[in-house]
């Protein structure tokens, strides 16, 4: 089988992880002569989509998408009537350098499925960041998927090459997981992240000690995970809980959300439709306000109906439920209660603390303070602006933010 054909079977096997963004990690850079590749925001990146319009900007491929491993939500899994093709270690190491050279891409994302063993296809993982570090001194991006069966001392050597390695979580209830992926272990996927997050500490706290010699390199990136949405009966209030674990247990940089894709020949256990899509970017905002906006998971979502509402954002349909919090005065309020106004970023926050220092901050002021007025003004009080107790206890408010009715296609 030619590179180019495998390139096209490995890339679209590689398509279904969402666990790829290329934030968070130090900044390198060959200027100086030595070395290729950069990590600095802004390089040519190779833009390639998803079917579902997600945006990858990486060389995301896998190593090969032959599996001994059976897990039914997988197309790559060892059941599925999909050809087969393995690339070797140094196809991978020259189409990366290959297309950085073009300019097609910034970094490499790496994943496969598992053959022979664990510790064998980590190996060959490992094998790929090594030759691309050492023998080509490529200093763009490496994202390494970990195999968590895999033994430390691999796991420690992905470490020193990867700028993020990740361990796919894969469903929110380990009742599911068994269900779904009998071969894998989530004690062994939970253990593997508690050690990464060791290593991730010494290495942060390597960084701290004043010492001349350099500090040991691990994954400066962080470690991040995905979660397929979906494809089991886990609502969205478990799967927020899930995150919120694995933030405070692990340290994780990111948990990425995955609609559940339907895959041909699918197992019966499986829905036959994916869950819409804008439920996956309903978690994302959720996410967001979990790690930038100091909301509880148990907050976030109405724990009578267990899943976020689709017509409208989760912070506002947070302010929808506490009516009793608002309307909030702006010049006064704390930060933490500001951030919880529905329309305030956190930037927002940010220029309303630095601008009530000096004068209150009136009606005029809502424009060059980004302020969306639509959103807020309901919400808010300004020195020379109050909302009528009315507006906020109407019934109407929720439907005045939620989209108008539109008429569908009529097919003729
Ligand atoms: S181990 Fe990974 S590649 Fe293999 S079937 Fe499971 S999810 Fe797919």
């Amino acid at each position: 089988m030619d590179l180019s054909r495998k390139l096209e079977i490995l890339a679209d096997a590689a398509k279904y992880d969402a666990s790829c963004a290329s934030s968070g990690t130090e900044v390198r850079d060959s200027s100086d002569g030595k070395g290729l590749g950069s990590t600095a925001p802004g390089m040519g990146i190779c833009h390639s989509y998803a079917p579902d319009g997600r945006c990858i900007s990486l060389l995301k491929i896998l190593l090969t998408n032959a599996c001994n491993y059976d897990c039914l939500y997988c197309v790559n899994r060892a059941s599925s009537n999909v050809t087969r093709a393995r690339f070797t270690i140094d196809e991978v190491v020259k189409l990366t350098i290959d297309f950085y050279r073009r300019n097609y891409i910034e970094g490499l994302f790496l994943s496969s499925g598992i053959i022979r063993s664990a510790d064998y296809t980590m190996e060959q993982v490992v094998a790929v960041a090594r030759k691309l570090r050492e023998e080509n001194h490529f200093r763009g991006y490496i994202h390494l998927k970990t195999i968590p069966e895999a033994d430390e001392t691999l796991i420690a050597e992905a470490g020193k090459y990867a700028d993020r390695l990740s361990i796919n979580i894969e469903m929110p209830l380990e009742t599911s997981l068994a269900r779904f992926a009998p071969e894998k272990d989530q004690r062994a996927i939970r253990r593997t992240m508690g050690r990464l997050r060791l290593k991730l500490d010494e290495a942060e706290d390597a960084k701290k000690t004043i010492t001349k010699a350099k500090p040991p390199r691990f994954a400066p990136a962080g470690q991040s995970t995905q979660m397929i949405v979906g494809a089991d009966s886990a609502n969205d209030r478990t799967i927020l809980d899930t995150s919120a674990n694995l933030y405070g247990a692990y340290r994780l940089k990111r948990v990425y959300y995955s609609a559940f894709s339907p895959i041909p020949d699918a197992s019966r256990a499986l829905p036959l439709q994916a869950p819409p899509l804008v439920r996956e970017h309903r978690l994302y905002q959720a996410d967001w306000l979990m790690r930038f906006y100091g909301f509880a998971a148990q907050e976030i979502v109405d724990e009578a109906e267990g899943m976020l509402p689709l017509d409208i954002d989760p912070k506002l349909a947070w302010a929808l439920r506490h009516r009793e919090r608002f309307p909030l005065d702006i010049n006064r309020a704390s930060r933490e209660e500001l951030l919880r106004v529905p329309g305030f970023g956190t930037k927002t926050v940010e220029r309303i603390i630095a601008t009530r220092r000096t004068s209150a901050i009136r009606y005029a002021d809502l424009p060059r303070l980004h302020i969306v007025r639509n959103k807020a003004l309901p919400f808010i009080v300004l020195s020379d602006y109050r909302p009528s107790p009315a507006a906020l206890d109407s019934t109407g408010l929720s439907a005045r933010f939620k989209p108008k009715a539109r008429q569908l296609g009529f097919g003729f």
